[in-house]
């Protein structure tokens, strides 16, 4: 599929993410605010639906007695949920204070601004002038869209635009200025006029800032709503080890919001500013760490996998040495082909970084810098930690071997809102089914995996009389305390089952006439058509049965 095909594809995706109710823009009758985003009725399902999967296959659901595929030996899993606000110091020691920033420029013309590292261009000219035709745009859009902006700047008509004499190719704009070959008074910025307008790139927290006491103003009232849910869960380290019995193996599992106030928010909501994460703190044993890691990378992968994401849209990445935190061994990204992106591009959906102990260390004795190839504590120009940490033993004593040590850590951290927006993504399809009269009838389906479907089965009197919405009612309450149910007597039933094609149910019942002689009920399958009679007292085994074991 081209581009502009897949862009357009997006933007069907994002309409009926709102026409249907799953997707809407926050605070939409002020004007929606930019970065963040409400779930509707069926979003709240399909997004809850996908979290009780993550916990159930992570957590709840996991077997402890056995060895899974891949991994090293069996292992525990325990859950959490801590606070959004946490000690100031949890952020200093983890280094998000001090390293959690990016930078930005601002247009003075536009007012608009702009993340240094997003900015790239070309040097145009036309008769004596030479300039650096600055675009915020990436991949296959970044070309065409210095074009126009030189041939507007130029002042040049579409046959004109031929005289324009290009330099090279695309290139950042970051390391033109760092090197000097271009200046920053030459630069056309993506949305100005004029030539020179971008500031100077200013640092900038990405974390949410607020103040804690009625009495709020010094600087000791400061405080920071989480960027990621990992932190609490090694707050809560020695508290999960001290409580629940666990031992090294073991993983502690947490869900909840995290908030970064990106520069840049876009692409609907793959990049929000307040979001939720699953995360998984995995502590193991250091000689083990690579196995783990290795397990951990494979067992993500193929969650997706498993809950239908097409194969061909994945990618597992591992990082490049040069990429890697300055305290990961190895960290894997599984990303997927967005349809807002740039042919052969892919957004992170989730990383697994192997963290080694920099992260309980840390706690304990205070954040920590690489130098010369060692984790050592960091000193502020005192001589002292520049950031202190809690003074709490963070190690581990392992009762069989008699040894104690700092446990390493594996951490795959997903994002909830980035995976429902790839199943979304994944999910659309448009097809043509034939109507009640055998008509040819395009469709638009959402091809989801029954477990993350908002709806599983929608029921259907054929006609709103002669006993039948009586049986689909009893049919409906049988359902119902198993699975998301739903009854509809409204409109033809092509009509009915073109709603539940859009919102991704995977099964449609209808109560006919026969079914008042025989009580036997039409199953609709949403992704074959095929339509099978079933006993109505077989219903609810036989759509149970298919809930669990995933078929469709
Ligand atoms: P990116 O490079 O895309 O900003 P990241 O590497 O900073 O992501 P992590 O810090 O590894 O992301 O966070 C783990 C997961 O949390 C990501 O894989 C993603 O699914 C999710 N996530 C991070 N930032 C956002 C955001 N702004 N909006 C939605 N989800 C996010």
């Amino acid at each position: 599929m081209d581009k502009q095909n897949d862009q357009s594809r997006m933007d069907k995706i994002v309409s009926l993410a709102k026409r249907r109710g799953f997707i809407f823009q926050s605070s939409e009758i002020y004007g929606g605010l930019n970065g963040f985003w409400d779930y509707g009725p069926l979003g709240v399902a399909l997004k809850r639906n996908l979290k009780d999967c993550w916990w159930q296959d992570m957590v709840s659901g996991h077997d402890e007695l056995a060895t899974p595929a891949g991994a090293p030996e069996p292992y525990e899993m325990a859950g959490l949920d801590c606070t959004i606000i946490m000690h100031p110091q949890v952020w200093k020691v983890s280094g998000h204070f001090d390293l959690f920033h990016d930078w930005l420029v601002d247009c003075r013309e536009s007012k608009k601004r702009y993340r240094y590292d997003h900015l790239h261009g070309r040097f145009a000219s036309h008769r004596n002038k030479r300039v650096f035709v600055v675009t915020d745009q990436s991949g296959d859009d970044a070309l065409p869209h210095t074009l126009t902006r030189a041939q507007k700047f130029f002042g040049l008509r579409a046959k004109q635009i031929e005289e324009i004499q290009w330099e090279g190719g695309i290139e950042p704009l970051a390391a033109g200025i760092a090197a000097g070959t271009i200046l920053t008074a030459e630069t056309l910025a993506p949305d100005a006029a004029e030539l020179g307008t971008l500031t100077d790139p200013r640092e900038f927290n990405l974390m949410f800032e607020t103040r804690i006491g009625a009495l709020a103003g010094g600087d000791d009232d400061r405080a920071f709503l989480r960027p990621e849910t990992a932190q609490g869960i090694f707050m809560n380290f020695k508290n999960v080890l001290d409580t629940s019995r666990v031992s090294v193996p073991f993983g502690i599992a947490q869900i909840g919001k995290s908030f970064r106030n990106e520069i840049t928010p876009r692409n609907f909501t793959f990049r929000s500013r307040e979001f939720e994460q699953m995360e998984i703190e995995f502590f193991c044993k250091p000689a083990d760490s690579t196995a783990w890691y290795r397990y951990w990378r494979d067992r993500r992968w193929k969650w997706y996998l498993d809950l239908g994401l097409t194969a061909g849209k994945l990618q597992l990445r591992e990082h490049h040495a040069d990429e890697l935190s300055h305290y990961s061994v190895g960290t894997a990204d599984i990303e997927y082909a967005f349809p807002f992106l740039a042919e052969g591009e892919f957004g992170e959906l989730e990383g697994i970084a192997h963290r080694g102990d920099f992260d309980l260390r840390s706690h304990s004795e205070g954040k920590l810098v690489r130098q010369d190839g060692q984790l050592v504590v960091e000193q502020g120009v005192d001589g002292k930690p520049r950031h202190r940490g809690s003074g709490k033993d963070l190690s581990y004593f392992d009762d069989v071997t008699r040894e104690r040590y700092v446990p390493h850590v594996i951490e795959p951290s997903a994002g909830a809102d980035r995976a429902v927006l790839a199943f979304l993504c994944d999910a659309y399809h448009e097809d043509e089914v034939p109507d009640e009269d055998g008509k040819p009838r395009s469709r638009t389906v959402l091809k989801l995996h029954p477990r993350l479907a908002p709806l599983k089965v929608a029921i259907l009197p054929l006609v709103k009389k002669d006993g039948m919405p009586e049986l689909a009612a009893e049919l409906y309450r049988k359902l119902k305390p198993h699975m998301a149910a739903m009854y509809d007597e409204k409109g033809s039933v092509g009509r009915r089952y073109a709603r539940q094609d859009e919102a991704g149910t995977p099964w449609c019942i209808t109560v006919d006439g026969q079914s008042l002689t025989d009580r036997t009920v039409t199953l609709r399958d949403r992704d074959t058509l095929v339509q099978s009679r079933v006993a109505v007292d077989a219903v609810v085994d036989l759509l149970r049965d298919r809930l669990r074991t995933g078929v469709s």
